[in-house]
Parts: structure tokens; C-alpha cells; sequence
């Protein structure tokens, strides 16, 4: 798997410095795996109304899961709801782009260091690793949210 160099560095760089690592208090979790790879990871959000105050994880596998997980946590703490979703989206269709879709300034503004997983979108099996924790995100907000409006 051949990455733009500068890219790689910036998910090595995650991989090996995430960020806001470890399970911290919370309002709702989801555990998600990525059996083709084994790829684990559970996250935990605490929302502060609209605005999520934090999201904590733990997990294990390949580099690009993990480090995936650092880049959510890096741009999503401290956002409000609808942001957050803006962010996911716009993640999901450079995930799915299958490599056509090429990051423009717009999108690296929105995406942050996360547009470093463009190259990934050409590899299939890869783009699972990259979305496991944003789609246990996902899952985790809206247990969060719903759970708030029993409570
Ligand atoms: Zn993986």
C-alpha cells in the first residue's frame, strides 16, 4: 500500500500520538470490530446539550483504526451536533470516493488532519479500518441522545 508520504506521516503520527486515548465518565459508549482486520474499539461521548464535551476510546488493531479514532477525537471535541455530523459526512464521502475524489481546500478545512485518509479510500478492506470508530461514534451519540430524552 503505497500513501502520499506526507500523508502517511500525518497517520503515523496519530497512530503513535493519539490523542485523548483512554475511556473517560460518559453518557453513552458503542463498541464497534472490524473482523476482516480485528480491528476493536469502543467509544464514549459526553454531550454538554448540542456541544460534545468529550469522546474517549480504547482500542486495538492496525494503524489506520486507531489512528482514525486520534483524528475524531482531535476534531470533534468541543463541536456542536450539527458540525459534528458535517465533519462525519464529509469523512464518509471521502472514505467512499474510491480515490476520485481529491481533498480541495474546502474539504481539508472542514476535514483537518483527517483528509490524510484520502489515499485509504482506494483500498477497500483499508476504508472499514478508517470509519470503525466513526461509526461507533455515531452509535454512541445517538444511544446518548435518545437516552437523554427517556431520562
Ligand atoms: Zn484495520
Amino acid at each position: 500500500m503505497k500513501l502520499d508520504s506526507m500523508y502517511q506521516d500525518v497517520i503515523l503520527d496519530h497512530y503513535k500520538h493519539p490523542h485523548g486515548r483512554g475511556l473517560r465518565q460518559g453518557d453513552a459508549e458503542a463498541h464497534h470490530v472490524n473482523p476482516t482486520c480485528g480491528d476493536e474499539i469502543t467509544v464514549r461521548v459526553r454531550l454538554s446539550g448540542e456541544t460534545i464535551e468529550d469522546v474517549s476510546y480504547e482500542g486495538q488493531g492496525c494503524s489506520i483504526s486507531q489512528a482514525s479514532a486520534s483524528v475524531l477525537n482531535e476534531l470533534l471535541v468541543g463541536k456542536d451536533l450539527t458540525e459534528a455530523q458535517r465533519i462525519q459526512e464529509t469523512f464518509l464521502e471521502l472514505m467512499q470516493s474510491k480515490g476520485r475524489v481529491e481533498p480541495d481546500d474546502a474539504m481539508e478545512e472542514v476535514l483537518e488532519d483527517a483528509v490524510a485518509f484520502a489515499g485509504v479510500s482506494k483500498y477497500p478492506a483499508r476504508v472499514k479500518c478508517a470509519l470503525l470508530s466513526w461509526m461507533a461514534w455515531k452509535d454512541a451519540t445517538a444511544k446518548a441522545l435518545s437516552e437523554g430524552k427517556t431520562a
